[in-house]
């Protein structure tokens, strides 16, 4: 068995799949659809979160040969290959309580896989909280870490080929509280700077509160570490977050902040931010429009809040209409805009550190693309002096040529 060069050739087709909101829901279901209609041969096996959600109505789509959730992902080599059907393998579907499932389970990373140049290396997977409107504890289960030897082992291997290892998880703040030994993710890093050669090992996204004095004074003074700090903070109004029974209220989250800028003043600042809550007033989204232009935010992603079923926000008679909530989705993403063109501006005459992409573009530390100014060896970490702020982006400074005549 080999892999296909893509769908419309393969056999054997595995999607992946996420149901955060509808709109991912409506992109599996898209998908199904074309590969069916491009390779009507191929063999169709769904899984991911869609999967362990809503099985059944997977399953009726046409084309799909399994579907298979989650609880079950570890097994799809042996339910393709026929293995003898079991009581646990009774037919199409194949699925199981995933809020069993203690073990983290996840294919050793070997690859940069889409990018060639910054591996993605989930650590952590699940979430133990219970955020009104979120659908993913329900499908991925409760928080559950990788060992750290396979973590520090995963990562050493990737440094013989690659500068930079993303670490990723659903709840990445959470890694190590399921483990023996009072574990705590700056135990982590700790490890891999220690035993691993990664020149740059980038954090994606901790949720407020374990953005702990410990965690950002590791970053603040470790070179190694990314200046990429991404605190969802879903919204600025704490009417609003204790709806969304999120365990902070802005105090909260501002002294956080406020000490990540302090440590840090050049780093990236992120945030995921919802809009559209049920219930979301004109006063609780000025609170965070407020809340977002006072902060040193230097993106955010910007959601648009869409009903999962199942989840206690989609239960609320107050939901806000489609309309008004992609209109509060385009002010964010104004709003975003403007704060990324003026830290761009900021970076002006500065030299930063960055990983070089294809495509003659690099990525700094603090999460912004430079366009190079000349073509420069991939998967290299290089310093460039910033030219100018385009935008979206920055531009490496040309350099002058000097003619003798
Ligand atoms: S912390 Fe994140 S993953 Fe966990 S329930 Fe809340 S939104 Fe969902």
């Amino acid at each position: 068995m080999c892999a296909a060069p893509d769908a419309a050739s393969a056999d054997l087709v595995v999607l992946n799949t996420c149901t955060v909101t509808s709109s991912a829901d409506a992109d599996a279901r898209h998908a199904i659809r074309r590969i069916h209609r491009e390779n009507p041969n191929a063999k169709v096996l769904v899984t991911g979160c869609f999967a362990q959600r809503a099985p059944e109505e997977l399953a009726a789509l046409e084309g799909v040969d399994w579907v298979v959730g989650n609880s079950h992902k570890t097994q799809i080599a042996r339910i393709v290959l026929g293995a003898p059907r079991t009581e646990e393998f009774h037919g199409q579907i194949v699925i199981g309580d995933i809020q069993h499932s203690r073990e983290f389970l996840a294919a050793p990373v070997i690859d940069a896989y889409g990018d060639r140049t910054r591996p993605n290396l989930k650590v952590q997977d699940g979430c133990s909280n219970k955020c009104s409107f979120c659908i993913i504890p329900s499908v991925r289960g409760l928080s559950r870490s990788a060992p750290l030897a396979s973590i520090v082992e995963q990562v050493q291997g990737l440094a013989e080929r690659y500068r930079e290892v993303v670490l990723s998880g659903i709840n990445l703040g959470r890694w190590g509280r399921d483990l023996p030994g009072e574990l705590r993710f700056p135990h982590l890093l700790r490890a891999i700077l220690r035993d691993t050669g990664i020149q740059r090992i980038r954090i994606s996204s901790v949720e407020p509160m374990d953005w702990s004095a410990e965690l950002l004074e590791l970053m603040a003074g470790e070179p190694r570490i990314a200046q990429h700090i991404h605190i969802p903070l879903q919204s600025g109004s704490d009417a609003v977050l204790k709806r969304m029974f999120r365990k902070y209220r802005t105090r909260h989250y501002a002294s956080r902040l406020d000490l990540a800028h302090g440590l840090m003043p050049d780093a990236g600042i992120g945030a995921d931010v919802m809009t559209g809550f049920p219930g979301e007033n004109d006063v609780e989204f000025n609170e965070t429009v407020r809340f977002i232009e006072n902060r040193p935010f230097t993106y955010l992603h910007v959601f648009t809040y869409s009903e999962r079923p199942g989840t206690h926000a989609a239960q609320s008679t107050e939901q806000v209409p489609i309309s008004l909530r992609r209109e509060r989705t385009a002010i964010l993403r104004e709003l975003s805009d403007r704060k990324n063109a003026d830290f761009c501006r900021r970076m002006v005459g500065r030299t930063l550190s960055a990983v070089t992409l294809g495509n003659e573009s690099a990525l700094t530390g603090n999460f912004l693309r430079v366009q190079l100014s000349k073509p420069r060896a991939v998967n290299e970490i290089v310093d460039i002096e910033i030219g100018a702020a385009g935008p979206g982006q920055l531009k490496e400074r040309e350099l002058l040529q000097i003619i003798a005549i």
